[in-house]
């Protein structure tokens, strides 16, 4: 969303620099916590039309420690194989016994779930895979979780901010409620453009997680100033409908120029444009090859993602014209014939 260089967010947090300080001094529970904070969980709960919302450090912490205090030895996650490793460590730091259904797949999931007896269960999924750009069926896994009696927790990082109404997520975008997917956890160092994290739910839950989860309750809350700008940064994603326009325009050209130079793209609507060179090395010179030529495209290797499926990450962002789209596709154009 360009929001990282945005110049009112770089001056809410000169602001919040000035009126907090800059660092928390000290964990939320001892004296970290500052009206900062707390006007931003307040912001969340309205914005993600939840009862309550807990800002965590990191997004990893709040995955970790959502999932480890939801679960432990006697409880079972079920995971999408794809799901970010902040997730895929939650699990196994909760002791739960580890489940990972085949992507996206859900008579695999159902097969794990039918067979298990534990007595706490967690369905755990990105809302936009990190690593491929698609968005997770959670129509489908709503109404399997309700079926079978199992919390569902959607980790939303790529999702909130960029798509849907008000950039209100993935979750939005599906027609989905705090009914069907109870716990909804979303970052702030993607979209929004400053740094930490939060998770959204019932007061039940929240309560819970500020009794319970260590990497809430043992680590210095998020600097009050970065909690400061991050208010700005959600203003301005509220009415930041316009830019996601954009953003979409961007995304239907530069799929439309890649089929048409044959890249072999995966199948993503989003922001995420993952393109397949399952060679390294081949991989690494375009990347190289890209740099040289101004641009910024991540190589993406094992264990990220899985040996054989080696990828340029193509990321677009708001930020960008329609004239960058142009000139990304032929520099990839001359790269490709160049270390063929
Ligand atoms: C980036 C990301 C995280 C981790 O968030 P941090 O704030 O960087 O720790 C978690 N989940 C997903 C899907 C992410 O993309």
């Amino acid at each position: 969303m360009g929001l990282a260089n945005h110049p009112e967010v770089i001056k809410a947090l000169q602001t919040g620099a000035e009126k907090y300080g800059v660092g928390s001094g000290a964990a939320h529970l001892i004296s970290g916590h500052s009206t900062a904070h707390h006007a931003l969980e307040e912001e969340l709960a309205e914005f993600t039309g939840r009862q309550r919302t807990l800002i965590f450090s990191t997004g990893y912490m709040a995955n970790l420690g959502v999932i480890a205090t939801l679960l432990g030895k006697n409880g079972a996650i079920f995971q999408d194989k794809l799901n970010h490793a902040s997730m895929i460590d939650g699990g196994l730091l909760s002791g739960a016994k580890l489940q990972r259904y085949l992507h996206a797949d859900m008579s695999s999931l159902k097969q794990k779930l039918s067979s298990c007896h534990a007595e706490t269960k967690l369905v755990a999924t990105d809302g936009v895979f990190s690593m491929d750009g698609d968005i997770a069926p959670i129509n489908d896994l709503a109404a399997i979780t309700n079926q079978h009696q199992t919390w569902l927790m959607v980790d939303d990082a790529h999702g909130i901010g960029v798509i849907g109404e008000q950039g209100k997520g993935t979750l939005d975008q599906l027609n989905m409620t705090a009914n069907d997917v109870p716990i909804l956890m979303g970052t702030f160092g993607k979209a929004f453009g400053t740094f930490g994290a939060f998770v959204a739910g019932a007061e039940s839950l929240i309560e819970t997680l500020i009794q319970s989860a260590r990497t809430y309750i043992y680590t210095t809350a998020l600097p009050p100033a970065i909690a400061h700008a991050t208010r700005t940064s959600l203003k301005l994603i509220i009415k930041g409908n316009e830019q996601r326009e954009h953003l979409q325009t961007l995304i239907k050209k530069f799929k439309q120029g890649a089929e048409q130079l044959g890249l072999n793209l995966m199948p993503s609507d989003t922001a995420i444009q993952p393109l397949l060179v399952n060679n390294v090395e081949k991989l690494l010179s375009l990347k190289n090859n890209l740099q040289q030529q101004g641009y910024i495209v991540g190589a993406i290797r094992s264990p990220t993602v899985p040996a054989g499926s080696e990828r340029l990450r193509i990321t677009l962002s708001a930020a960008h014209e329609a004239q960058h789209i142009e000139k990304l596709l032929s520099a990839l154009a001359s790269a490709l014939k160049e270390t063929s």
